[in-house]
């Protein structure tokens, strides 16, 4: 939590909770977003049944454990986003106030925009409830540039891995995406501003690593086996992240004109896809884009057990990255740890044949049929 202890704190979950307005009610706010161990799932599954997602889970878990950074919430904002996540924040009033708020799936219609605005007014007007005073448009307006700023310089630090040799590891980028959330922009520009700069200067000699994608279900903040694995083990470079806590939420920026309600509601509703949004294809056609953009020579599509939305993306993406030449490991996973051993298998299987397929002129092999669930 990023104020001083007399001031309010809320938490959220989801990317598409409109942070301009939180910061702009001056409340100290973090995206609860730690999970990735096993404890934390089992101090969840006291309160569900285990078709629940882990990530959902470790949500409560934090709660019902006492996690401090959990704890210090003075009021949980929530979006209806999966069916378990709703469920989840319901379950979390035992803990803390909530407030649910609703967030359209189907994202192009003209009544879904003027809803989201409404939805967000309405966590504008909780907002003055909690903290005692108005919350000014020119206040969410100046908000807005900021982020903006912010959004700017994070995509700028991704792109840099457009590079042969990126200047920086997957690992490493994850940091200052997940800044994003834990601290205000008034006080990350400028360090991020620094951080783009002094990788600006990194020189880009040095061999090309094997480029790969991460993309699908959310990969929590706790959760970098997969990272450890391909970066750590393998020697490959994560260069982009199709999932909702790496490059995606930053790729686009929020109009600065106009009724700033209307444009966070366009703004958030306009970012890269999460899968819950309609149309599917959308989110499918937006990795198959950014997979092209950053070169990557393939892509790990990730599925946490028992995620409602990502359970359904396979086929789709298979088929859309089978058409566009890029091979792809389906792998499905939770935070229990005990598949490590065969996940590790299946990637190092997966990287065996995409360098062969580097290394042949003319490798017909588009998808490892060996590698995919
Ligand atoms: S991983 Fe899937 S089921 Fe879990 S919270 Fe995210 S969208 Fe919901």
């Amino acid at each position: 939590m990023t104020k001083p202890m007399d001031e309010k704190r809320v938490g959220y979950f989801c990317a598409y909770t409109p942070l301009e307005v939180l910061n702009a009610a001056g409340v100290g706010h973090a995206r609860l977003l730690k999970a990735g161990d096993s404890e934390t799932v089992a101090a969840g599954e006291l309160f569900t049944q285990s078709v629940f997602c882990d990530f959902s889970k470790s949500c409560i878990g934090g709660f019902a454990q006492g996690d401090p950074f959990y704890s210090a919430v003075d009021k949980l904002y929530n979006f209806h986003t999966c069916a378990s996540m709703k469920r989840v924040t319901e379950l979390i009033e035992g803990f803390v106030p909530v407030k649910l708020l609703n967030l359209p799936k189907l994202r192009d219609l003209e009544s879904s925009r003027l809803f989201f605005r409404d939805e967000i007014f309405e966590l504008k007007r909780d907002l003055f409830e909690l903290i005692g005073h108005e919350i000014s448009d020119s206040y969410i307006r100046e908000q807005i540039v900021r982020y903006n700023i912010l959004r700017k310089l994070i995509k700028n630090i991704s792109e840099l891995r457009k590079r042969d040799n990126p200047p920086i590891s997957g690992k490493d980028f994850v940091e200052p995406a997940r800044a994003f959330y834990y601290v205000p922009p008034e006080k990350l520009i400028d360090t991020h501003d620094k951080i783009y700069r002094a990788l600006s200067a990194v020189s880009g000699a040095g061999s090309r690593p094997l480029r790969l994608m991460i993309s699908g279900s959310i990969a929590a903040d706790g959760d970098r086996r997969l990272l450890d694995i391909l970066e750590g083990e393998m020697g490959a470079r994560v260069v982009v992240e199709d999932h909702c806590a790496g490059l995606k939420p930053f790729y686009n920026t929020v109009k600065e004109t106009g009724d700033p309600l209307l444009a966070l509601a366009d703004g958030y509703l306009d970012q890269a896809p999460c899968t819950r949004m309609k149309t599917l294809q959308d989110n499918v056609n937006f990795a198959g884009q950014l997979a092209q953009e950053y070169q990557v020579d393939g892509v790990l599509h990730v599925y946490l057990k028992f995620c409602s939305c990502y359970g359904i993306t396979k086929k789709p993406f298979l088929n859309h990255f089978q058409s566009i030449d890029i091979p792809v490991l389906d792998l499905s996973s939770d935070y229990s740890g005990n598949d490590y051993g065969q996940i590790k298998t299946r990637i190092k299987a997966f990287i065996e044949v995409i360098n062969a397929r580097r290394s042949k002129k003319n490798g017909s092999n588009t998808i490892c049929r060996r590698c995919t669930g």
